[in-house]
């Protein structure tokens, strides 16, 4: 697939198979936000485009089960409670690690060929061209669940039999915290200090401030990791956080 010079992406239409066209330019295209709630087509196809759209609410009626189900498996297997606790807490804390880590350097990944830029508009650029698009904000459930497998034999390779089911529960749980959570900081309006800062620290990541901010539910990775300066080219967004 050719990448074409000077394409301008027709918003009226699917979207998914154009911005691969953008080349280059698909970076700074991406990254100049569409604040409404109303979402653009992905695709064309109707199963495809209705695959693409995923209510918030889907994500802990559909992995709460599940999480309980792994720790149940732990508790069969004869884990105390606390050493249950400690392995789901965890779980959680290593979730944090795997979520800074996967939007720093994989949803963030810069592309420019076709296909580069149609994936990464399907993984992460679509959430940073219509923030508030509240159907494409959390992860859809039948990419999370293809995506589980290898997670899961890889916990059972590092820990033993009883422990690794309350271990990748626990972590499955950050998960579910983290999709909720990152759908309430772009919807919600957090009324106490706490959530309020979460969300000032996540627009900020929004707003072409783009090498901060990679931690959603905590900032503590981002801390640790340290934090690249600001682009110089970064043009100054005309809108305020306020519009998210
Ligand atoms: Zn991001
Ligand atoms: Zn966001």
């Amino acid at each position: 697939m050719m990448v074409v010079q000077n394409f301008v992406v027709d918003l009226n239409k699917a979207l998914v198979f154009q911005v691969g066209h953008l080349g280059e330019a698909y970076e700074e295209w991406v990254h100049q936000p569409i604040v409404s709630k109303e979402g653009p087509r992905f695709f064309e196809n109707e199963i495809l485009e209705f695959l693409t759209r995923t209510v918030w609410w889907a994500i802990p009626v559909i992995w709460l089960p599940v999480v309980c189900w792994f720790i149940y498996k732990s508790i069969r297997m004869g884990l105390s409670c606390p050493h249950l606790a400690l392995l789901v807490v965890l779980g959680i804390f290593v979730w944090t690690l795997l979520e800074y880590s996967l939007h720093r350097f994989l949803f963030h990944i810069k592309t420019k060929t076709y296909w580069g830029n149609t994936l990464h508009y399907l993984l992460h650029g679509c959430h940073h061209k219509h923030p508030m698009d509240g159907l494409r904000l959390v992860f859809p459930p039948a990419a999370t669940a293809i995506l589980l497998m290898p997670f899961w034999n890889l916990v059972k390779l590092m820990a033993t039999t009883s422990t690794a089911p309350a271990l990748f529960g626990g972590g499955l749980l950050g998960y579910v915290m983290y999709d909720c959570t990152h759908y309430y900081l772009h919807h919600g309006q957090p009324r106490t200090e706490v959530p309020r800062n979460l969300k000032k620290y996540h627009l900020n990541h929004h707003f072409r401030i783009q090498d901060k901010g990679f931690g959603i539910t905590s900032s503590l990775w981002d801390k640790v990791f340290g934090t690249l300066p600001p682009k110089m080219d970064a043009k100054s967004p005309h809108l305020s956080c306020n519009h998210l």
